[in-house]
């Protein structure tokens, strides 16, 4: 469990707490009126201006001594803060967690407010001009995206039933698409995505400059090494690098440490050879999300 977890968690796990994903967290920190204006603006806000700094060439500003750290501090802390948003233009209180299958399932049949809607997903569409109806919105949130036409898909449905989103995530699961659920603002849980490396502006930010803007899932996986054939169709799907061959072995094996339990390696595997099982089981982990 990370610390998050410890000090937001209902059964051990902070997206499976329903309260924040109600209408009454919505109203207690008066959200509908700042998630308007921040998703009417949404493409500015990686452009904008925080206390001097912006995202726009964060490589080479991360790479510098002292400005790197000041960068990433201010980043972090703006990611992680508890306090209640003030300010639209900034990603306040935007922290994740990568999910895997069962647990997005969980959260879309105990947790999600209707609507359910789907939207296009805006990192996918800023950074590749691509438009890919994959992040799922609950509440008032989708309340928020009907009013914005660019984020509501063209030629698929909108809204969903419950087992339509359930489907939807399954099938961009079984594509190779990470999952992610996310806070935004803090408390207020209302993202479902499905999400791919580099272009998702929550996992590369850390994948590439170490800023912790996403953590690890409650899981990890292991592979049985009596089952593995050694195919290696699990290798092409981890985009966090994880999965390594071994030559003298003639089979893959999982680099833990690098591991962020996204599950999505089990759909690749025909001989049933990979298990996922929670963090907190391996000693070696502990505390690290
Ligand atoms: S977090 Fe993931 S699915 Fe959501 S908008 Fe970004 S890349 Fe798309
Ligand atoms: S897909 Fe399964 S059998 Fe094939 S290399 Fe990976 S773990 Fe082994
Ligand atoms: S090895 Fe870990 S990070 Fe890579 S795909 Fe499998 S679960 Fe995801």
């Amino acid at each position: 469990m990370c610390d998050h977890c410890l000090k937001h968690g209902t059964a051990g796990k902070w997206y499976l707490n329903a309260r924040n994903y109600s209408y009454e967290i919505v109203e207690e920190y008066n959200l509908r009126e700042f998630l308007m204006e921040q998703y009417k603006n949404f493409e500015q806000i990686a452009v904008r201006k925080i206390a001097g700094f912006n995202g726009v060439g964060l490589g080479y500003k991360i790479q510098m001594p002292i400005i790197g750290r000041i960068v990433k501090r201010i980043a972090e802390q703006m990611l992680h803060s508890t306090k209640p948003p003030t300010n639209p233009f900034k990603a306040e209180g935007h922290i994740g967690q990568v999910v895997p299958l069962d647990d997005a399932i969980a959260i879309l049949e105990h947790c999600a407010m209707e609507p359910i809607i789907q939207k296009y997903c805006m990192c996918r569409y800023m950074h590749r001009g691509e438009k890919d109806a994959c992040c799922i919105n609950f509440g008032v949130m989708s309340e928020i995206i009907e009013k914005l036409p660019r984020f509501i898909p063209v030629d698929e449905k909108f809204q969903l039933t419950r087992e339509e989103a359930i489907e939807r995530f399954k099938e961009h699961n079984e594509k190779g698409y990470i999952g992610t659920i996310w806070y935004g603002p803090y408390p207020y849980i209302n993202n479902l995505c499905s999400c791919a490396n580099p272009e998702c502006a929550g996992i590369r930010p850390r994948l590439d400059f170490g800023i912790n803007s996403i953590y690890k899932a409650e899981y990890v996986v292991d592979i049985k090494s009596d089952l593995c054939t050694g195919c290696k169709s699990c290798i092409a799907k981890c985009q966090f690098d994880a999965i390594n061959f071994d030559h003298i072995r003639n089979q893959s094996v999982i680099d833990k440490s690098k591991c962020f339990g996204c599950g999505v390696c089990l759909h690749a595997c025909k001989y049933d050879a990979i298990g996922i099982h929670p963090r907190k089981d391996f000693p070696e982990l502990k505390g690290i999300y």
